[in-house]
């Protein structure tokens, strides 16, 4: 894409009302633009990076066995109801029409598909099944300050698994699990999970996914040799004791996180408050065992935002990079030969071809956080060769080298 093209603009000052660094960041660079607290528009730069998230995860549930479909954002009164989440659930937004009927705008999607999936389950052989959605949530936030990390309105991947037994349930429940984790390894994120609150008082398994930021809004304890994690709000350990879990070899730290994904075990609760049964093997009817496993897409965007920047702008992990390559001719240079070539090789290119000073290129570049920069100038042009700027945003050497060498240094790396 030619940047000459871009509708939006790189904003010199942060937004006075974004107190986080992924919030200014993002504004600044043209990836985001607020309307209200907690809800944003997504432009071309940042649309690129959300689909990019998405599809890492789209990828990862589709390889679990989950299939894709999308509900209804808006539902009737009734479903929330049957569950008693019309009355319990604070964040619920409730929308009144015109002729007084009650809606529910989606927060979570229990309500939905418990009755859509058990339709078309008969007996035991229609089970196991996992159906997962990426979709826009709503929710009454009380305090949404965080950017990206608390929306009113935020995008999230919501799936739900029907199962026959526990132990099936169990099987998969540790299968997503891993799956999560080669997630946010893919995104650049490392992602401890935490046994979640509620665990100290049901039996219920449930884990929260969370990486540590300053500018998240939980607080964990997670021991410095093993595993052990837990949300600190429930805890019964405090920051400094040993670890009980692998034996005292650690001692607890206490750390700022955001949580990005968790999984939950919903036993049989939706299919008795929906009564959706099937026939199990002795044709008696039974009500299947739920699972249910969420993504903060646009909260995990904000989150490798605060990982990954320093005090240029951002640095964006090549998994989820808007372009792989931000090329930028200098002066009166051409780049377009460069821009084709690369093109050509099926790379993602960002060409700044406008009239700006090289300062200002250069450092909107930074801003910008595209991985890899390549520079022609005429200057580099005069040798007779074919030579450009290569370098990579996270370090600070630039390589001389001719174009398809840069090329090469460019696909092998992703
Ligand atoms: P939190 O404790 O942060 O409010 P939650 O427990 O309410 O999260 P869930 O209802 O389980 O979260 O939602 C699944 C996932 O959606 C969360 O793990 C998180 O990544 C994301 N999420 C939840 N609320 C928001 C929000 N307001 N804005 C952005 N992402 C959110
Ligand atoms: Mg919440």
């Amino acid at each position: 894409m030619r940047q000459s093209q871009l509708f939006t603009k790189i904003e010199r000052n942060a937004p006075k009302d974004e107190a986080t660094v992924n919030a200014q960041l993002l504004a600044r660079a043209g990836f985001v633009s607020k309307l209200m607290s907690g809800v944003y528009s997504y432009l071309p730069l940042g649309l690129r990076t959300l689909n990019k998230i998405e599809n890492i995860v789209r990828e990862e549930m589709d390889a679990v066995g989950g299939q894709e479909i999308s509900m209804p954002m808006i539902h009737p009164k009734a479903n929330w109801m049957t569950t008693g989440g019309w009355d319990k659930i604070d964040v619920l937004f409730k929308v009144k029409s015109r002729t007084e009927k009650d809606y529910a705008l989606g927060q979570s999607e229990e309500e939905v598909v418990t009755p859509l999936v058990m339709k078309y389950v008969n007996t035991y052989k229609d089970l196991p099944k996992a159906v997962y959605q990426i979709n826009w949530k709503f929710r009454d936030e009380l305090r949404s300050k965080s950017g990206l990390l608390r929306g009113v309105e935020f995008l999230m991947k919501d799936m739900y698994s029907f199962h026959e037994t526990q132990e099936d349930f169990e099987k998969y429940f540790a299968e997503v699990k891993k799956a999560y984790f080669k997630i946010f390894d893919r995104l650049g994120l490392v992602a401890k999970a935490t046994e979640a609150s509620g665990g100290a008082f049901t039996q219920k398994i449930s884990y929260e996914f969370m990486v540590l930021t300053d500018a998240g809004e939980d607080d964990i304890l997670y021991c410095d040799a093993c595993e052990f994690c837990v949300n600190a709000e429930i805890a019964k350990e405090k920051e400094g004791d040993k670890c009980t879990r692998c034996g005292g070899k650690g001692t607890l730290a206490k750390a700022k996180a955001s949580e990005v994904g968790n999984v939950f075990d919903l036993g049989q609760k939706f299919a008795k408050d929906f009564d959706v049964t099937f026939a199990d093997k002795e044709g008696k009817k039974q009500y299947p065992i739920m699972g249910c496993y969420g993504i903060g897409i646009s909260r995990l965007m904000g989150v490798i935002v605060e990982k990954y920047h320093d005090e240029g702008g951002i640095l964006w992990p090549e998994s989820v990079a808007p372009f792989t390559v931000h090329l930028l001719a200098l002066g009166a240079a051409d780049g377009s030969k460069a821009y084709e070539s690369l093109q050509k090789a099926g790379v993602q290119v960002l060409y700044d071809d406008r009239d700006v000073t090289p300062g200002a290129k250069f450092a909107e570049a930074d801003l910008i956080g595209i991985p890899w920069r390549i520079v022609v100038s005429q200057k580099l042009q005069a040798d007779g060769g074919d030579n450009v700027e290569l370098k990579k945003r996270s370090e600070k050497e630039a390589k001389i080298i001719p174009l398809d060498e840069a090329l090469k240094a460019i696909k092998a790396r992703h």
